[in-house]
C-alpha cells in the first residue's frame, strides 16, 4: 500500500489551500472530496479576492487545475469513511467508499461543516434568494423587500441590525417566538415589522421567494432573506482519532491547525463547527499546511 506524507480529507477551500502548500513542499498527498461542500446550493461566490462572483464548481475546478502542477499530489473522488490510528508505527489508515485504504503520516480533517434548518422548506430557496451570511450574499439583496427568519431574541436582533446596512425594507419572522419588548421597539423605530406567528410555508419559484405564509392566514410578499441554520460536523473523524473539543464543541488547536492528537491536523469550518468564509477556510487551510510540513521536517530531519 502506497504511504502518503499527510492525507487531506475534505477539498473546499480549506482542503485545497492546504493541499496546494503542501505539493509545493514536495510532499507527498492524496485529497479525498465528495462534492459535499456547503456552498454547492448557491449560485456565485462572492467577496474572496480576485475571484468575486465565480461559480463555487469553477473555484474548485481552477484549485484542482493547479494541483496537477505538483506530481506528488493525487486527487481523489472518494468518500472517507473512517479513520484508524496505528499506534505502533505512528500511521493513519483512512478507508474510502470503494473499500480502498490509505497509509499515512499525517492527516487533515477539512471537511467542514452543515446546516438544519427548524423549518424545512427553507432548504428550497437556500443558495438562491434566502441566505444566511449578509457578507456573501447582502450586496446581491440589496434594498429589496427582505424577510429575516429567526426564532431566538440573539439571532434575531443580531441578523436583523447586520442586515439593514443592505435593506431598510425588512420583516422579521420569528416563526412563533415572543420576542422581548426592548427588541422589538428598537425594530418599530427603524420601522421594522416583526410577524410572531408561526410559518405555514414558504411560495416562490424556482428558489426565488415571492411571500411568507403565517398560520394566521396572511401572506406576507417578500423576494428574499436570510436566515439562521444550525452547524454541525457531517462525520465523527475528529472524534475517532480522540481530539479534543472545549466547551463550544470547537477543537483544541494551537491556533496553527494541530490538534491535541499528534499527526492529526484541523482546517476550515470542521475546526470550530461555525461558518466562516472562503478566504477564511483557505487561510486555515494554508496555516495547517505549513505547521505539518515543518513537523515532517522535524521528524525526519
Ligand atoms: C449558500 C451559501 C453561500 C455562500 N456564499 C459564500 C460567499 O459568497 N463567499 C464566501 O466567502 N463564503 C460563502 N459561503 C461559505 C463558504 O462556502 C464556506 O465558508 C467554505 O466553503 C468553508 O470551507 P471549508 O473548506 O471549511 O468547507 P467546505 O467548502 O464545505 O468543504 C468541505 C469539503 O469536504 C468534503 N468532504 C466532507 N466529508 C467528506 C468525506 N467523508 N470524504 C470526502 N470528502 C468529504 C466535501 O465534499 C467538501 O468539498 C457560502 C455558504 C453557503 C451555504
Amino acid at each position: 500500500m502506497k504511504k502518503y506524507d499527510c492525507i487531506v480529507i475534505g477539498g473546499g477551500p480549506a482542503g485545497l489551500s492546504a493541499t496546494l502548500t503542501l505539493g509545493r513542499a514536495r510532499r507527498k498527498i492524496a485529497l479525498f472530496d465528495n462534492g459535499t461542500n456547503r456552498n454547492r446550493v448557491t449560485q456565485e461566490s462572492h467577496g474572496f479576492l480576485t475571484r468575486d462572483g465565480i461559480k463555487p464548481q469553477q473555484f474548485k475546478n481552477i484549485a484542482i487545475k493547479e494541483l496537477e502542477s505538483y506530481p506528488s499530489v493525487s486527487v481523489l473522488n472518494e468518500t472517507v469513511m473512517g479513520v484508524n490510528k496505528d499506534d505502533q508505527h505512528d500511521l493513519f489508515l483512512v478507508h474510502t467508499s470503494n473499500n480502498q485504504s490509505y497509509i499515512t503520516e499525517k492527516i487533515l480533517l477539512a471537511t467542514g461543516i452543515q446546516e438544519e434548518f427548524s423549518l424545512t422548506q427553507i432548504r428550497q430557496y437556500y443558495g438562491k434568494s434566502l441566505f444566511s451570511c449578509p457578507y456573501c450574499d447582502g450586496w446581491e439583496l440589496r434594498d429589496k423587500p427582505l424577510a429575516i427568519i429567526a426564532e431566538n431574541d440573539e439571532h434575531i436582533n443580531h441578523l436583523t441590525k447586520l442586515v439593514f446596512n443592505w435593506s431598510k425594507d425588512l420583516i422579521v419572522f420569528t416563526n412563533g417566538h415572543q420576542l422581548s419588548n426592548k427588541v422589538q421597539n428598537d425594530f418599530k423605530s427603524k420601522k421594522i415589522k416583526v410577524y410572531t406567528a408561526v410559518i405555514k410555508n414558504l411560495h416562490g419559484n424556482h428558489g426565488y421567494l415571492e411571500s411568507v405564509e403565517l398560520e394566521t392566514g396572511e401572506n406576507i410578499l417578500r423576494s428574499g432573506g436570510f436566515v439562521v441554520p444550525s452547524f454541525y460536523r457531517p462525520n465523527k473523524f475528529a472524534k475517532q482519532l480522540k481530539c479534543q473539543v472545549d466547551e463550544n464543541g470547537g477543537m483544541i488547536t494551537d491556533d496553527a491547525g494541530r490538534t491535541t492528537e499528534s499527526g492529526v491536523y484541523i482546517a476550515g469550518e470542521t475546526e470550530k463547527a461555525g461558518p466562516s468564509s472562503l478566504m477564511i477556510a483557505a487561510a486555515d487551510g494554508n496555516k495547517a499546511a505549513f505547521s505539518i510540513n515543518m513537523d515532517i521536517t522535524l521528524d525526519r530531519f
